[in-house]
């Protein structure tokens, strides 16, 4: 059986890229970015007034001249004026160009002005350069300032503005299918009956999705009959990049899902994985290049093998430069039991000293999702049996 590892690889190996669009600029939070972003002009372009108050020559004061006549007031988006001598000055606002023939601001809070004059107060030091937010100090015309793979969130986008950029080249959103099985599911708000339940998977995986920026998603229920699987398999696997299907595909004689999807011509690349929970994970490749994710349908390995395999192969086929996970300790000793690779729930804290810790909250088996109420997500652990010590690193998945 395959290793998660392994798996996670064979994934990337065979997931499609998706196309690239090019958006407004105010609509890609959140999207990846496919192509470099350069710096326009030099940032700042200009040698930008950092504070209100007084440009001026900073030879002047150096020399003692410490009253100086109010030249003129230069607003920002102003062009520059310019000094007309040493023993002048000129009211500025941050963001404005520093006029020419000045090289320092004095602060208002440190100038009394009267009578058209500036004095300066008496511990007030002058520095050339002094609140002057230096032109190209930030960076220089021409140089990258986002790379093609960059997701993109408040800064990158502020970035983006600044370059000028009306509209990016990013990543389509995927087109996503959430497909679950079983005739024992029933929708939440309908009744429901002693030996049915209700219908969770979809609401989390839906609820992850979003969460992380998808948007175009399609909700879909099937029963467990071949031929009403495979026809609504079939037809979201021609309306959908991605299909996420939850439940059908253990060893159970109604666990339909592999069997339909050969049927419909789907390439499985694999079938099971050595990982507890999640177990029966199926990943495979239709006809239409579609890339088919089927969970097992146990809740806690529904979600556990959308974080761990298909949120991360969703921002790789958007072309987002891989990450490593985080990583985090573990807070107190854990006895793993199986030989399988395994996923623990856990909740993070962070200690007096600032240290973060990962707080195990085992569950009560696959199907015990009520005990993942309250965790951030699970770690990544080794096949065991044996101890891991308090203070074992090791990945982090968030939900
Ligand atoms: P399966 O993988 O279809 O054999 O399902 C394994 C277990 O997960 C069964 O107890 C199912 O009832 C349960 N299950 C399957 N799908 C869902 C779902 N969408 N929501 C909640 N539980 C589910
Ligand atoms: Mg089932």
């Amino acid at each position: 059986m395959l290793t998660i590892a392994q798996a996670e690889r064979l994934i990337g190996e065979h997931l499609p890229c998706l196309p690239i669009e090019s958006l407004p600029l105010a609509q890609c939070s959140g999207a990846v970015l496919r192509e470099n972003i350069y710096c326009e002009r030099d940032q700042p372009p200009f040698d930008r007034v950092a504070m209100d108050g007084m440009a001026l020559d900073s030879a002047a004061p150096r020399g003692g001249v410490r009253r100086l006549r109010v030249q003129a007031l230069q607003a920002a988006g102003e062009p520059p004026l310019s000094l007309a001598s040493r023993a002048s000055c000129i009211e500025v606002m941050t963001g404005a160009v520093l006029p020419a023939g000045c090289d320092a601001v004095v602060p208002i809070e440190q100038v009394s002005v009267a009578d058209g004059e500036a004095q300066l107060a008496a511990g007030a030091l002058v520095e050339p350069w002094q609140h002057v937010h230096r032109c190209g100090s930030d960076s220089r015309q021409g140089s990258l300032l986002l790379a093609a793979g960059t997701r993109l969130a408040a800064p990158e986008v502020a970035i983006a503005a600044s370059a000028g950029m009306a509209r990016v080249r990013v990543s389509h959103q995927p087109a996503l299918a959430v497909i679950s099985t079983g005739n024992e599911l029933v929708e939440p708000g309908e009744p429901v009956l002693p030996h049915q339940i209700r219908r969770s998977n979809v609401y989390g995986i839906l609820a992850a999705l979003r969460g992380h920026g998808f948007q175009r998603v399609a909700d879909d229920h099937v029963r467990d009959e071949a031929e009403t699987l495979k026809s609504r398999l079939r037809f979201h696997l021609d309306t959908h990049d991605v299909l996420i299907l939850s439940g059908g595909v253990s060893a159970g004689r109604f666990d339909l899902v592999p069997r339909v999807l050969a049927e419909l011509g789907a390439r499985r690349i694999f079938h099971r994985v050595a990982q507890r929970p999640g177990k029966p994970l199926w990943f495979g490749i239709a006809p239409t290049g579609a890339a088919i994710f089927a969970l097992p349908g146990n809740p806690v390995s529904t979600l556990v093998c959308l974080a761990r395999y298909v949120i991360p192969a969703l921002f790789a086929a958007m072309g987002q430069t891989p990450a490593q996970p985080e990583r985090i300790a573990l807070r107190k000793s854990f006895d793993v039991a199986t030989e399988l690779g395994s996923f623990l729930p856990v909740r993070t804290e962070v200690d007096e000293a600032g240290r973060a810790w990962a707080v195990p909250r085992p569950t009560n088996g696959s199907g015990d999702f009520v005990a993942l109420g309250g965790t951030e997500g699970f770690l990544e652990l080794p096949p065991g049996p044996g101890t891991l010590p308090q203070g074992f690193v090791a990945p982090l998945y968030r939900w």
